[in-house]
């Protein structure tokens, strides 16, 4: 049962009363349960044939009597399977996370390595859009997390660093300590965020009108992710930007 309640007032503005409205939301919850049944369930069978076909692609991709046209297809193959992996991935993460909190193994991770490996790991698809990305990060940097959810913050905001950018634009990715707190900080030159936007880029399946409009790939649920594993960690992440101007992500962590 969901309840409202509102003051009413009197024509003077004097408090007369309230107002209280009772919903019933049982077959919206039900609605919901089997929402997320759902996706976790097709996510799953989607995972075993995706698993084959980057398997093949891989044997296919060894042999060394392929003619160099072929190769380039099956890198396209390779990509978007890929790709695809992600999108399941993160849809099954999705499913699971509105059932319970997210559980984190900590380890000694060297972020430093972890970044380095984001940005390497982005550096095709900028080359194609025209993105230069620098990297600013200590020798190593020790800390105890989750190192697959940390890979994942950091894949997630360079990659979309690069994705939302214009060609000739610049990402530029940074770690470093501040006091006690790990910093991580992804800046674009890129096509930006409303203000209006910045209170719902954290929601799941949020995506702005310019990257529709724009046609960048995408479903919206990177950033949702994110901000979840980097709480489940204790920590925060902030937004600054500005339309047409580019953005600044900030992650800060416990040491
Ligand atoms: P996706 O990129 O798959 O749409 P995300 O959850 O990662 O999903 O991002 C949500 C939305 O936030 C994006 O669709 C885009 O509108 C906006 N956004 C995220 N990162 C940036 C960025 N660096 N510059 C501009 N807009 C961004």
């Amino acid at each position: 049962l969901s309840v409202s309640a509102r003051r009413v007032a009197s024509p003077h503005g004097e408090f007369a009363g309230a107002a209280l409205a009772y919903t019933d939301v049982t077959d919206f919850m039900r609605l919901l349960r089997v929402k997320d049944e759902f996706v976790a369930s097709v996510s799953h069978e989607l995972r075993t044939p995706l698993t084959s076909i980057v398997g093949y692609v891989n044997i296919l991709l060894e042999r060394e009597d392929l003619p160099p046209d072929v190769v380039a297809q099956l890198e396209v193959v390779a990509r978007n399977t890929d790709r695809l992996n992600r999108l399941v991935a993160d849809l099954l993460h999705t499913a699971k996370s509105a059932a319970g909190p997210m559980h984190v193994v900590r380890a000694p991770t060297d972020l430093a390595a972890v970044v380095r490996d984001s940005v390497e790991a982005a550096g095709p698809a900028a080359a194609r859009a025209g993105v230069s990305v620098q990297v600013a990060v200590p020798e190593t940097l020790t800390v105890m997390v989750d190192q697959q959810r940390m890979a994942q913050v950091v894949d997630n905001l360079v990659s979309n660093a690069v994705k939302y950018s214009l060609p000739g634009g610049l990402v530029q990715v940074s770690l470093g300590l501040d006091v006690d707190r790990v910093e991580l900080c992804v800046i674009d030159s890129g096509i930006g965020i409303s203000s209006a936007d910045r209170d719902r880029l954290f929601n799941q399946f949020f995506r702005s009108r310019q990257a529709e409009e724009r046609s960048i790939q995408g479903v919206g649920l990177g950033l949702s992710i994110t901000k979840s594993i980097v709480e489940s960690h204790g920590g925060r992440i902030e937004v600054e930007s500005e339309l047409g101007q580019g953005s600044v992500f900030r992650v800060r962590l416990p040491r």
